[in-house]
């Protein structure tokens, strides 16, 4: 990864890069702040450009031995440790048995949260660590010779999760580093990091992204429009993994919006055949993304009906304006008359997803039982 591709943070940029021009790269560096405002981006890009072979003074190449290496993730004298947890009673877990899931990760994008990376390698209800395990491996591979760059490199992602005896032997390393050997902590919540460590690193505070340059970010990732992009940026206040997530969300909400419009709108006209290709699209989503519709659907028809026996737009309606420009002209179509049936037969389906129906059947039978109920006001 090189600077020009981690998103704002020029001034964090500026001193990293200085760092290296004039030669004073400490041996232990931290970066600390936020989550998703690119820290481990930085880190990235910073050990890229320190192992660059053809640097310029603002970015690395890219393309020498050792920065394609480096973008793979796959240099031997870039090192991770992060948190893991484990798989059976009997391992010891080491964050190179997960080396694999970690280089897709951070491939997709180096802007994840913790959550995100747990639940990518299969953790449920259990907290990702940093074992006692991994003291060995740490020492084992600062202990090797560099291969190939002048400096090994040994990036830390959640140091805050180290097991105790693993913070001790890393405290010795830091104390007393192998030659040419940088380590690059980077920390969401540096309080929890024991102070020896903390005052032997050099401490650089991230602060939460711009938000014109996550606006821009946005823009450019999603091809969003400029007003759309400023409104994520704003609510996700510097934090990518959340702009992300917002984006993604939306992008589900107006799709389920644009399949609720079409199963009321075919169901009323009883147009059969265009309701068979309604369920094969909405079929072909997948199980999870069939309930979030359903739900989705029941949301909606319990916001028609408020606005159905309402005067006026109350304020006790939650719709997003595209959803409320549709239930201005559908909402005489929900009433109390019908509208717990209509509930019944939406949470009927999502039950019998739920149970491994077959989809097409279930959202068939749904879609007559609708277009019954839609004209029994
Ligand atoms: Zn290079």
């Amino acid at each position: 990864m090189k600077f020009s591709e981690v998103t704002g943070q020029e001034k964090i940029i500026e001193r990293l890069r200085q760092a290296v021009t004039s030669q004073r790269v400490s041996h232990a560096l931290m970066l600390a702040g936020p989550e998703g405002n690119g820290k481990l981006a930085l880190a990235l890009a910073f050990a890229q450009f320190v192992s660059c072979e053809n640097r310029t003074d603002t970015d690395s190449c890219g393309i020498c031995p050792s920065c394609s290496k480096y973008e793979k993730l796959i240099h031997p004298d870039l090192h991770f440790v992060y948190p893991v947890f484990k798989k059976s009673k009997t391992t010891d877990p080491v964050s190179e048995h997960f080396i694999t899931e970690w280089r897709t990760m951070v491939h997709k994008t180096p802007w994840f949260s913790l959550s995100q990376w747990l639940s990518h390698i299969g953790v449920e209800n259990e907290q990702g660590l940093i074992y006692a395990s991994e003291a060995a491996e740490i020492i084992k591979k600062l202990n090797l010779k560099s291969y190939e760059s002048d400096y090994k490199i040994m990036i830390i992602w959640l140091p805050e999760k180290m097991h105790n005896v693993t913070a001790n032997k890393l405290l010795k390393m830091i104390e007393e580093p192998p030659e040419k050997t940088i380590f690059l902590l980077v920390s969401e919540e540096p309080d929890l990091i024991l102070p020896t460590i903390m005052s032997r690193c050099q401490f650089i505070r991230v602060p939460a992204i711009e938000r014109e340059a996550l606006s821009a970010a946005l823009s450019a990732k999603y091809d969003l429009p400029s007003l759309k992009a400023d409104t994520i940026a704003r609510s996700s206040r510097g934090n990518f993994v959340k702009a992300m997530n917002l984006v993604e969300q939306d992008d589900e909400r107006v799709k389920n919006l644009s399949r609720f419009i079409g199963l009321m709108r075919l169901a009323y006209m009883r147009d059969v055949v265009a309701l068979s290709d309604w369920v094969e699209e909405v079929a072909g989503a997948g199980r999870e993304a069939q309930k979030r519709f359903l739900n989705f659907s029941l949301l909606q028809i319990r916001e028609n009906l408020v606005m159905n026996i309402s005067t006026g737009m109350p304020d006790i309606l939650n719709m997003a304006p595209d959803e409320a420009e549709f239930a201005a002209k559908f909402n005489r179509f929900i009433t109390p008359s019908n509208a717990p049936d209509i509930a019944g037969e939406l949470t009927a389906a999502h039950y019998h997803i739920s149970s491994n129906g077959n989809a097409r059947i279930i959202l068939f039978d749904l879609a007559l039982k609708l277009a019954r109920l839609l004209r029994a006001v």
